[in-house]
């Protein structure tokens, strides 16, 4: 018994050794002849079994028992009807040629188990074998090998005799174990490489290996491209020396040797190779006794990288300069509020509140700066908070501003939204150019007052009052609102003149109008120089009995003034006023009647002894002398 043991741990060395080897070759003959996998799988299975059958336990004349069945079966589950049909084939052609008495069950025992590897690649499918189908497999094979040694007629009779048959059912159980493993490790090892090998070869970068003599080992395409070889075995064996030219390659060889040398790694560091900028690492290579074998070396291409970086760079410089050069304030802020960028000109620009005016600060509180420092004039202090919220909510919306500062100074702020929701915001001390406009407008404020003005007396002139006549004109015929006119002429001014001098008579005639002002004092009310001695006083929305009290209490103020005039036949100045008041339609029709009317009413009032008030209304045409003092 203990014979036809070791007889089959011999065949079982044998099987797991002819797999194993097969097992590491297999990738290089894989490599040549990659679409035939499947019949190189069914040669070595064909091979193994033939192997264990020329090693076989002869339990009597003619028959053999061994281990065929375990790479039979495997090829069948690995490899599928092609590896199962080649393995099997070889195997009955030995088989046959061995010959004996039981060469027929042999036979039918090689089919069978092919057949039990095919039940098995079918149960696996399109995804790889695991461990469990490998002990499936082998439970299954040792099983059928019983259920053989018991139905086979040749065998059954002398298995029988010898007690064979649990030895060989176990031991091609344990081949199948042991050689499935051998497979099942090789195939994961060979996708291992495989994905090192794919991730090497299409990696965007340089990737060597060189040995201790800085010789490349391996290679992957791009390195091969880069030195314009056709493949990357032509590039092995050579060193830098054969690349380069010889100054380069000796500063190559030497920083490598030093790392190699030191065993401290070389990373990121820049070389210039053709004309192009490449950032290269190297990693010393250890074997298991830590002695350094050579390097691995990683280069990158950042040629391209780099001449973008050289010019965003250049342009930033560019960016910066004309900031710093320009006369206006600039910043940045991004869409949540942040300042990115800004400029010096923007920090003093806003001088109080400069300091807080640093990029990463959020305009909120810039904004509460400047409501501390009370640097604007805008600020609502009653409500900070408020007024904060309300300037800082509209930095994303494009806007001309014109604050003022609390210095004086005049600040235009413009914000204009760019891509990505970044607000520009530029800022100009418009301080020179507001000063000019406030003097400008007040002059022109002035010069309209001129223009308006009477000089002698600082009421309103002739031309300005026609222009408020026609004006009110229209007004009140709209609004169905009387309108009265007063016309004041002094009475017997010449001789005022005459008697006391011109400027004596400008006296009066401011005295004059500064009771004319006091009498009519609504803000609607005109009262006009018309030309020389004579004046008027329109009274927008009066009506003729409104007209009269305005004229009676400007007699009396004059009265009361007491101008002494003694070509007079009153012995003080007086006036002679005619009155004239129209409403509605005949307004409308004709405001110039209401100037003759009131200019005949004074014509009568002169005419019937002077000092006196007379009025004419227009619709009636008819005098009535109202007063005479
Ligand atoms: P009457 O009672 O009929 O109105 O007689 P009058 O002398 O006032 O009338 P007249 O129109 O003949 O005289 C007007 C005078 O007013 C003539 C002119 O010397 C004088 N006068 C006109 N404008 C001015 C002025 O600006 N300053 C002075 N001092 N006198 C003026
Ligand atoms: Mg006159
Ligand atoms: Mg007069």
């Amino acid at each position: 018994m203990n014979g036809i043991w070791g007889q089959f741990v011999g065949n079982l060395a044998f099987v797991g050794l002819a797999i194993s080897v097969w097992a590491h070759i297999s990738i290089w003959f894989q490599r040549l002849f990659a679409g035939h996998k499947k019949i190189l799988l069914g040669l070595m299975a064909g091979g193994a079994a033939i192997g264990s059958m020329a090693l076989a336990v002869a339990l009597s004349p003619g028959v053999y028992v061994d281990l065929r069945f375990a790479p039979l079966a495997l090829a069948g589950m690995f490899g599928g009807p092609v590896a199962a049909g080649v393995a099997a084939s070889l195997a009955a052609i030995f088989r046959m040629t061995i010959g004996g008495v039981a060469a027929v069950d042999g036979l039918l025992a090689i089919v069978v188990m092919a057949g039990v590897g095919l039940t098995a690649h079918s149960f696996v499918k399109k995804n790889s074998p695991s461990l469990l189908h490998i002990v499936l497999l082998a439970a299954a094979v040792g099983c059928v090998v019983i259920v053989l040694g018991a139905a086979l007629p040749t065998l059954s009779k002398v298995q029988a005799r010898a007690a064979a048959g649990l030895p060989t059912a176990a031991m091609n159980c344990a081949a199948t174990m042991v050689c499935g493993l051998i497979i099942l490790k090789t195939r994961h090892l060979e996708l291992d490489r495989r994905i090192l090998e794919t991730a090497f070869s299409q990696s965007p970068d340089y990737l060597y290996v060189k040995d201790r003599d800085s010789r490349f080992i391996t290679v992957n395409e791009n390195m091969s491209r880069l030195y314009r070889f056709r493949s990357t075995a032509d590039m092995l064996g050579l060193s830098d020396f054969d690349l380069n030219p010889r100054r380069l390659a000796e500063e190559l060889y030497h920083s490598e040797q030093e790392v190699m040398r030191t065993g401290v790694p070389l990373i990121d560091s820049l070389e210039h190779i053709e004309g192009r900028d490449l950032l290269a690492s190297k990693v010393p290579l250890r074997d298991k006794e830590g002695r350094v074998i050579g390097l691995a070396g990683v280069t990158r291409d950042i040629t391209e990288r780099s001449a973008l970086e050289r010019e965003l760079r250049d342009s930033k410089t560019l960016l910066s300069h004309a900031m710093a050069g320009m006369s206006d304030g600039f910043a940045m802020f991004d869409k949540e509020g942040y300042l990115l960028f800004c400029n010096e000109q923007y920090r003093n620009a806003f001088p109080l509140s400069g300091d807080a005016r640093v990029v990463g600060a959020h305009i909120s509180d810039i904004l509460r700066r400047v409501a501390e420092t009370r640097e604007r004039l805008d600020i609502d202090h009653e409500a900070v908070e408020d007024w904060i919220a309300a300037a800082g909510a509209t930095l994303h919306i494009n806007k001309d501003e014109e604050i003022q500062l609390h210095s004086g100074d005049w600040r235009s702020i413009r914000t204009r939204l760019a891509a990505g929701g970044t607000a520009m915001v530029v800022v100009s001390d418009i301080t020179a150019m507001k000063k000019a406009e406030i003097a400008l407008r007040t002059s022109a404020e002035r010069l309209r007052n001129l223009a308006e003005t009477d000089g002698l007396t600082g009421i309103v002139n002739r031309r300005a009052f026609d222009e408020a006549f026609l004006r009110e004109a229209q007004k009140c015929a709209r609004n169905d609102a009387p309108l009265s006119l007063l016309m004041i002429d002094i009475d017997r001014f010449k001789a005022y003149n005459d008697t006391y001098g011109h400027p004596a008579g400008d006296q009066c005639l401011r005295l004059v109008s500064k009771c004319l002002l006091q009498s009519a004092k609504r803000p609607v009310d005109i009262v006009a120089r018309y030309g020389g001695e004579e004046f008027v006083v329109l009274l927008p929305e009066t009506s003729e009995k409104g007209a009269v009290v305005v004229a009676e209490q400007f007699a009396r103020l004059l009265e009361k003034e007491q101008i002494a005039h003694s070509q007079s036949e009153f012995e003080r100045v007086t006036a002679s006023i005619g009155i004239s008041c129209a409403v509605g339609q005949a307004l409308q029709a004709e405001p110039s009647r209401l100037l003759s009317m009131a200019d005949a009413a004074l014509y009568d009032a002169k005419m019937q002894g002077r000092n006196r008030i007379l009025v004419h209304a227009l619709d009636a045409e008819a005098a009535a002398v109202k007063q005479a003092v």
